[in-house]
């Protein structure tokens, strides 16, 4: 396989913060409709990681290639028409909008018959704010305003607002955070589910979670790739478990 075939192809990036390198000579390649975990301790990186590859932080060196579209010099938004869709460890949603507004909304503009002048609710828009609304176990609350959801069930609204844009690369940092067991049930349903046209990468901590989904693991420490590959081998390396799993 060349490199050209990979979703995401990372190679020796690099950042510092204040001489601190907090992405040192990194290099990660993702697999098209793969469902990538990163884990590790805090502070190893990770979000960093995440930032450098939705334009959020600049690199300071080295290359990222996104279906081998060099993005280190491009800037964010730019990013988000490639279909890079990234969501942050708190849920933005528009609390007093409605779950159907809020999805409405995320609605690529340049897409809809309207254009981006003035915003019409098409039948074209309606149909996907269904489909999506499925897919996130939110289609019988449609009317309810956003903020009344359970903190679970805004993490799905914002993963839902990203899929409206049917992005080919899902950044998702800590998606199951404040969710209840049966929440974290239904998110890795729905993460394998929405692996299965395009690449995401997950950051989380919760290993039953990790198990349940990963197709490889990263462990990330001190902006490093610490150990790599199926959970199983990467959960018994001495080092992994030295640095993160032990503790
Ligand atoms: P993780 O998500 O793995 O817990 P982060 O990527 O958030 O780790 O942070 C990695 C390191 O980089 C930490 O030491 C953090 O303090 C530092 N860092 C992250 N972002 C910045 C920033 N914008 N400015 C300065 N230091 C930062
Ligand atoms: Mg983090």
């Amino acid at each position: 396989m060349s490199n050209t075939d990979f979703a995401l192809a990372i190679e020796d990036l690099t950042v510092s913060f204040d001489g601190f390198k907090a992405i040192d000579k990194l290099t990660l390649y993702i697999d098209r409709n793969e469902l990538r975990v990163i884990i590790g301790p805090n502070g190893a990186g990770k979000t960093t990681l995440l930032d450098l590859i939705c334009g959020k932080t600049k690199a300071g060196s080295g290359s990222i290639k996104f279906k081998n579209i060099e993005l280190t010099k491009m800037a964010e938004f730019k990013r988000v028409r490639l279909g890079i869709g990234r969501k942050f460890q708190t849920p933005s949603i528009y609390e007093n909008l409605s779950v159907f507004q809020n999805l409405e909304v995320s609605y690529p503009k340049g897409r809809s018959v309207m254009g981006s002048l003035a915003f019409k609710c098409t039948d074209e828009v309606k149909a996907r704010v269904q489909v999506v609304a499925e897919d996130i176990f939110l289609s019988d609350r449609l009317d309810l305003e956003a903020g009344l959801l359970s903190h679970g069930q805004k993490q799905w609204l914002e993963i839902g607002m990203l899929l409206m844009q049917e992005p080919e690369l899902l950044l998702l940092d800590e998606p199951i955070a404040g969710m209840s067991a049966r929440e974290r049930e239904l998110t890795a349903d729905l993460l394998q589910r929405i692996c299965k046209n395009r690449a995401v990468i997950v950051i989380e901590h919760d290993m039953d979670f990790v198990k349940r989904i990963a197709h490889k693991v990263t462990v990330m420490h001190q902006g490093k790739i610490l150990a790599e590959g199926p959970m199983d081998k990467v959960q018994a390396d001495p080092k992994v478990i030295d640095v993160y799993l032990g503790h």
